[in-house]
């Protein structure tokens, strides 16, 4: 039978043993990195202990070795991110606030009718290039983060022609937002790698697009620049920032010589102009 002593230094025990299970609690939750908010269109780089698995309101996304994770916030999402993470001991989860951009309207006119409304045969040649763009963006992508450590740079030196998400008024007609950022620039003008990664697809002569080059910079983030006038690399080849991969042209759905740089996280766009010279985890 436990004396009013030893009971007491059995409390005492168990209250001690409560207050250590609590600490290692603490020391064991997951430090899930991420912003409080977020505009539509960002692209967010999170970070949790290395090994942990990730998912964005519900769907589980790519990881680093080093723990980096990406996230993209659509332009039209209008609710906020649900991010959790699980490791075998542990898990947590954070919202971030999704804010709303002002986008744009632009109007482009002077387009040749068949861009504007393609006859059968030139959406079924739509169809199959954008088949060739899927499929990089599905293949399991590199999952090394390679533009962690530098970040993007501008492509192209000249005027910026089209921003990311502007409603699209097309020969008078409203068409999908602009998925990417526009810098005009004479044909031939260099056009060096944002990041760094490894060239996915060399694709000529596509019907709207022209000649395209993707890059795949690592943990479900690519690149792909249109309208072309020729690329530099083969596919498989890496890719370092700054280096030329191509030329500026007019191949492909477009008035004018000018770069068309997109930035996708899996199949989402983000805007590629609010990536130049952010500071990476
Ligand atoms: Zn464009």
């Amino acid at each position: 039978m436990l004396s009013s002593f030893s009971l007491f230094k059995w409390r005492r025990l168990c209250s001690a043993a409560v207050l250590w299970i609590l600490a290692v609690q603490i020391t064991w939750g997951l430090d899930l990195q991420l912003p409080e908010r977020s505009f539509q269109g960002d692209l967010v780089v999170g970070r949790v202990d290395p090994g942990s698995k990730i998912w964005v309101n519900g769907r589980p996304q790519l990881i680093g070795s080093q723990g980096h994770f990406v996230v993209a916030v659509p332009r039209d999402l209008k609710r906020d991110l649900l991010v959790k993470a699980r490791n075998k001991n542990s898990t947590a989860s954070h919202t971030i606030q999704t804010l709303k951009y002002e986008w744009r309207v632009q109007h482009i006119d002077g387009l040749a009718e068949n861009h504007v409304n393609p006859g059968q045969t030139e959406r079924m040649q739509i169809e199959t290039d954008r088949m060739k763009i899927k499929a990089v963006r599905k293949t399991p992508p590199y999952v090394m983060p390679l533009f962690l450590k530098k970040g993007f740079i501008m492509p192209v030196k000249g005027r910026i022609s089209g921003i990311f998400g502007s409603q699209r008024v097309l020969n008078g007609e409203p068409r999908a937002p602009h998925s990417g950022l526009d810098i005009a620039a004479p044909r031939g003008t260099p056009a060096r790698s944002p990041a760094d990664g490894i060239a996915r697809l060399v694709a000529e002569d596509t019907f709207l697009m022209g000649n395209v080059l993707m890059i795949d910079h690592g943990l479900g983030v690519t690149s792909i620049f249109i309208h072309l006038d020729s690329v530099a690399v083969e596919e498989g080849d890496l890719v370092r920032q700054g280096e030329v991969v191509a030329r500026v042209g007019q191949t492909g759905r477009t008035t004018g010589p000018h770069l068309h740089w997109g930035v996708s996280v899996g199949s989402t766009p983000v805007d590629p102009l609010r990536l130049v010279g952010q500071k990476m985890p």
